[in-house]
C-alpha cells in the first residue's frame, strides 16, 4: 500500500517516509509537516531565538524588523506590515498624527515621483513593492513631521504649482526638486 500524507505547511502530498515518525496507538501517522518543512521551520525558530535572545513576547516585529516601544504604532507581535498590525486597533492608526512625508519613485516612470504620507515610510514602500511585479519602487526620501497630514497637504499644494503634470499623488518633477519642497515645509 502506497501511503501518502498531506503536508499542512507546503500543501503537497508526499510519501509517509518523507515525514518524521509520530506513533499514535502503535501506528506511524507522521508529523504534520514534511521533513523539508520541519527543517525550515526549526531553522527559523532557532534563528529567531538567536537574534532575539530574550525571546520576549512583548516585542514587535514588522517584516522581520524590530520595532521599539517608542514607535507610535507599537503593538506586541509579529506582523507583515504596520497596517496588518493596526487592523485590529485602527484607532491607534487614526489617532497618531506623527509620521513621514515620503517620496517614492520607480525607474519605469522617470521624472515622476509619488509623494505621500505614512506612519512608516519604509512600510508604505514595501506595500507598493508587493503590487509591482518588478519590485522596483524605491523610497527616495522621507522626512518626519509631527503632523504628517498637514505636512503632506502643504507639500502637495506646492508640488501642484511647480510640476508640469500631476495625477493623484504622482507628480512630474525631479526627485531633487521634490526633496527641496519637502525640506522647506
Ligand atoms: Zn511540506
Amino acid at each position: 500500500m502506497k501511503h501518502t500524507k498531506h503536508c499542512t505547511k507546503c500543501n503537497k502530498n508526499k510519501p509517509l517516509s518523507e515525514y518524521q515518525a509520530r506513533i499514535i496507538n502503535g501506528v506511524n501517522v507522521g508529523q504534520s509537516y514534511c521533513r523539508d518543512c520541519r527543517a525550515t521551520y526549526k531553522a527559523r525558530i532557532e534563528s529567531y531565538k538567536r537574534t532575539n535572545p530574550k525571546n520576549n513576547p512583548n516585542r514587535m516585529f514588522v517584516n522581520g524588523k524590530y520595532i521599539p516601544k517608542t514607535h507610535p504604532l507599537y503593538k506586541p507581535g509579529n506582523y507583515k506590515t504596520f497596517e496588518g498590525a493596526a487592523f485590529s486597533s485602527l484607532e491607534g492608526y487614526e489617532k497618531s498624527t506623527e509620521g513621514y512625508v515620503y517620496i517614492i519613485c520607480n525607474p519605469c516612470w522617470s521624472n515622476w515621483v509619488k509623494v505621500g504620507m505614512a506612519v512608516d515610510a519604509e512600510d508604505r514602500c514595501n506595500q507598493y513593492q508587493t503590487s509591482s511585479p518588478h519590485r522596483d519602487y524605491k523610497l527616495c526620501y522621507n522626512k518626519y513631521f509631527k503632523d504628517r497630514r498637514i505636512a503632506e497637504k502643504k507639500v502637495h499644494e506646492k508640488l501642484k504649482k511647480i510640476s508640469t503634470k500631476y495625477k493623484g499623488e504622482w507628480f512630474k518633477i525631479s526627485v531633487k526638486e521634490a526633496k527641496e519642497i519637502v525640506n522647506k515645509i
